[in-house]
C-alpha cells in the first residue's frame, strides 16, 4: 500500500499512516448540529473528510465513515456550558426541538449531496443513540470517574492522569469558557457534565429517564458512545474542526479512556476555519452564509468545494468574494473546456500518480489542483486520455465531472422556452417578467447575462 502521511493533532507531529485492521479504515467526522442551517464553514469540514475519505479509499482501502447528527446536547458555549442549541433553536422558530432538528436534518442532507460528499456510511442520531450514551456513562461512573451535583453528573478530570494531551493544556489551566449557566459546585473548571437534569421550572421538548434522574446527554458522549458503536474503540482517524480540539475531542478522548480504558483514535486531523473578509463568522455580523446565500450571487456548491480544495486544510481559508467567484470562473473555465473532449479512453498513470503524491501527503489538495490544471493545459495528450485521466483524480477532487467530461451542454426544451418566453419580455420591455424568467432560470442551473448580441446562457456549476 502507498505511504500516507497524515499530519496528527496528537503526540508525534507527522506520521505513516497505519490503519488498525489491514486494508480498512474507520473515520469518525463531527456533523452538524442541526438547529440551524449548516453555513459554509461547516462544509468546510465535511468537505476536508470527504477528500480523506475520498483519498484512501484511490488508496484501495475500503473505509467506514461515521458522520454524526448532533440533534440534542451541544450547549450554546463552545466551553460547555449554557442553553441546549436545539432547544434555544426551537424558541427562536416557535416549534419543537424535534422539528427543528428534523427540518435542519433535510436540509443537511441536501446541502451534503450539493457539495458531492460521499454519503456517509452511518449517519447516527444522537436522540435515537440514549441508551448507548447512558451505558457508556454508567461504565465511568463503576470506575470512580463521575460525580453528581445539583444539575447532573460530571465527569471528574482531575482523576484522569493525561487529561488534557490533545490540545496540550493542563487542567488547572483551563480557562472557563463565558461564565453563563456555570455550575460553581463542579469539583475543576475542565469538569464537563456527562448527563444534565431536566430544569425544574422548565418543560424540555428532548428528555429521557435514566439512573440519575430525568434529563438529556451531555454533547461529548454522543461521539464516544457512537464512534464505540459503529467504528468500535479505538478507531483510526477523527475528524472535525480546530474549535473542538480544546473541549469536545479531549473530553471524547477522556471518556474513552476512562469507560473502556482504550484511546478514543488514533489519528485526530482537525481543519482550520473559514473566514469571512478577514473575520469571525457569526449571527450578529449576518454573514453566516448558507450554500444559498452562496447561489443567490451566482456562486455554485460545486465552485464552494473547488475554492476549499484550493487550500491547505490546516489553514485557515479567507471568504470573499471576490475569491468566490474566482473559483466559480475557474470552475467554469473547466466546464468549458473538458464537455468539449472526446469520451473518456486510457488513462496517463503517471499523472495520476503524481496527483495522488499530493493528496497522500496530508492532503495537499492545492498542490493537487495544479496536476489537474497541468493536465487540462496539455496539448500533446490525446483528450480522450486527458478525459479518463480527469475522471480518476476527480475520484479524490469530487467536482462531479463525471457529469460534464465529454459531454457537450444539451440546452433542454424547457430551458430554451424559458429563454425564448425572456426574450419576448425584454422585447416588449416588460423588466418584471425579465427578471422572474431569470430566476427561473437559476432554478434550472443557468444563469443569463444580456449582451448586445441577445441573451447568453451560462451553466451555473
Ligand atoms: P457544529 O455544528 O458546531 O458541531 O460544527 C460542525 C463542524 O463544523 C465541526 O467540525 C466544526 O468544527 C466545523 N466548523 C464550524 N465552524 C467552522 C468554520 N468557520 N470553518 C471551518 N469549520 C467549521
Ligand atoms: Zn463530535
Amino acid at each position: 500500500m502507498s505511504v500516507i502521511t497524515l499530519f496528527n493533532s496528537l503526540g508525534r507531529r507527522e506520521e505513516v499512516f497505519k490503519p488498525i485492521k489491514p486494508g480498512q479504515v474507520g473515520i469518525y467526522t463531527c456533523g452538524l448540529t442541526v438547529y440551524d442551517r449548516g453555513h459554509i464553514g461547516n462544509f468546510r469540514s465535511f468537505i476536508f473528510a470527504d477528500v480523506l475519505r475520498r483519498m484512501l479509499v484511490a488508496t484501495g482501502y475500503t473505509v467506514t465513515q461515521v458522520t454524526n447528527i448532533t440533534d440534542v446536547g451541544h450547549l450554546v458555549s463552545d466551553a460547555d456550558e449554557g442553553e441546549d442549541k436545539l432547544e434555544k433553536g426551537a424558541r427562536r422558530e416557535g416549534k419543537t426541538a424535534w422539528q427543528v432538528a428534523d427540518e435542519y436534518t433535510q436540509l443537511y442532507l441536501s446541502d451534503m449531496k450539493r457539495v458531492n460528499l460521499l454519503p456517509p456510511t452511518v449517519m447516527p442520531k444522537a436522540t435515537d443513540h440514549i441508551a448507548e450514551q447512558i451505558a457508556m456513562i454508567q461504565a465511568m461512573e463503576d470506575k470512580g470517574f463521575t460525580y453528581t451535583i445539583s444539575d447532573g453528573v460530571y465527569f471528574d478530570t482531575a482523576k484522569l492522569p493525561g487529561y488534557g494531551r490533545l490540545s496540550g493544556q493542563k487542567t488547572e489551566d483551563k480557562a472557563e469558557g463565558a461564565r453563563v449557566g456555570v455550575n460553581e459546585d463542579k469539583k475543576h473548571p475542565s469538569d464537563f457534565a456527562l448527563w444534565k437534569f431536566s430544569p425544574a421550572d422548565e418543560q424540555r421538548h428532548m428528555e429521557w429517564e435514566s439512573p440519575w434522574g430525568k434529563g438529556f446527554p451531555g454533547w461529548h458522549i454522543e461521539c464516544s458512545a457512537m464512534a464505540e458503536k459503529y467504528l468500535g474503540l479505538p478507531f483510526d482517524v477523527h475528524t472535525g474542526g480546530v474549535d473542538h480540539i480544546a473541549v469536545h475531542h479531549e473530553n471524547e478522548i477522556a471518556q474513552a479512556q476512562a469507560a473502556r480504558d482504550t484511546l478514543e483514535a488514533n489519528y485526530w486531523l482537525h481543519n482550520e476555519f473559514l473566514l469571512i473578509d478577514g473575520g469571525k463568522m457569526s449571527k450578529s455580523l449576518n454573514n453566516t452564509y448558507s450554500l444559498d446565500d452562496l447561489a443567490a450571487k451566482g456562486i455554485s456548491p460545486l465552485a464552494y468545494r473547488y475554492l476549499v480544495l484550493g487550500a491547505h486544510y490546516k489553514s485557515q481559508l479567507n471568504f470573499t468574494w471576490e475569491a468566490a467567484q474566482g473559483a466559480q470562473n475557474a470552475m467554469n473555465k473547466l466546464v468549458d473546456t473538458v464537455r468539449l473532449w472526446d469520451k473518456p479512453t486510457e488513462v496517463d498513470q503517471a499523472l495520476v500518480d503524481e496527483f495522488m503524491e499530493h493528496v497522500r501527503n496530508d492532503l495537499d489538495t492545492p498542490g493537487a489542483l495544479a496536476v489537474m490544471w497541468k493536465l487540462i493545459g496539455d496539448e500533446k495528450l490525446p483528450s480522450s486520455v486527458k478525459a479518463a485521466t480527469l475522471l480518476a483524480l476527480d475520484e479524490v477532487l469530487g467536482l462531479a465531472l463525471e457529469d460534464v467530461v465529454g459531454r457537450p451542454l444539451k440546452i433542454s426544451s424547457e430551458v430554451q422556452a424559458v429563454l425564448d418566453d425572456r426574450e419576448r419580455a425584454r422585447l416588449a420591455k416588460d423588466f418584471a417578467a425579465s427578471d422572474k424568467l431569470r430566476a427561473d432560470l437559476a432554478k434550472l442551473g443557468f444563469l443569463v447575462d444580456d449582451t448586445p448580441e441577445g441573451q447568453r446562457l451560462r451553466e451555473l456549476r
